[in-house]
């Protein structure tokens, strides 16, 4: 029997790897500028950066980019050189064309949950990097319905779901991301499972005493999904 449960998946971090990649970039830029400055203080300059540019450019790699270059040209004093640009750049290229590797257990586990309900892969990120990805996955034809959203904030939800007709008494997302998966769900009272990832974006995280406040299921891997669904009320 199928579930009215509706199901919304996040995909980077979630369905295949994703912080990983540019966890390798960041170091890449850490690595170049040290003739100037420490590596953490390029990690706190970058993400301070990212911070403000995701509202001017959205998430992604070209953001990942644009913010390397300028907290380069801040960290350099301005003597950044058209090789050290060129070596930043081809960090975001190697991102892009880096294969997909889906996550274990993904593929196998979306057969089991798309004979059971129906599914929404939720993400947010550069849309021309997402498509690919999500094409490149050979995953898409489990999904009724494929979202690449500028932000992944309550309103963002509810307009999404009233479009596809879901009830979110009936909607559970499931992701990596607590800020971006979780939290906005509970906010509009629908449900959410956190599946953790090893690598989280700084902005991405959240202090453990918000998520101590909150009461939702954390599971391991994907694989835990039909299981934990399994024991969910279905209203
Ligand atoms: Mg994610």
């Amino acid at each position: 029997m199928v579930s009215p449960l509706i199901l919304g998946l996040d995909a980077d971090d979630t369905l295949w790897e994703n912080q990983a990649r540019f966890d390798t970039a960041q170091a890449k830029l850490r690595d170049l500028l040290s003739p100037w400055v420490e590596g953490k203080v390029v990690d706190e300059t970058l993400l301070n950066i990212e911070r403000n540019n995701v509202k001017l450019y959205g998430y992604g790699v070209k953001s990942f980019t644009l913010s390397s270059i300028q907290a380069a040209v801040e960290l350099t004093n301005r003597e950044i050189t058209a090789d050290l640009t060129t070596a930043i750049i081809e960090s975001g290229w190697w991102i892009i064309k880096h294969p997909v590797e889906i996550l274990p257990g993904v593929a196998e586990t979306l057969k089991i949950l798309s004979s059971n309900h129906q599914l929404l892969l939720i993400t947010k990120g550069d849309p021309a990097d997402q498509y690919k990805k999500i094409n490149a996955s050979g995953l898409s034809h489990y999904f009724r319905g494929i979202e690449v959203v500028q932000e992944k904030d309550p309103n963002t939800y509810l307009e999404l779901l009233e479009r596809h007709n879901v009830d979110v008494k009936d909607f559970v997302m499931v992701g990596n991301s607590v800020p971006s998966d979780i939290l906005p769900i509970l906010s509009i009272q629908g449900r959410a499972i956190h599946i953790p990832h090893h690598s989280t974006w700084g902005h991405e995280q959240v202090d453990e005493s918000v998520v101590a406040s909150f009461n939702f299921p954390v599971i391991e891997s994907f694989s835990q999904l039909p299981d934990i669904l399994a024991t969910f009320s279905e209203n």
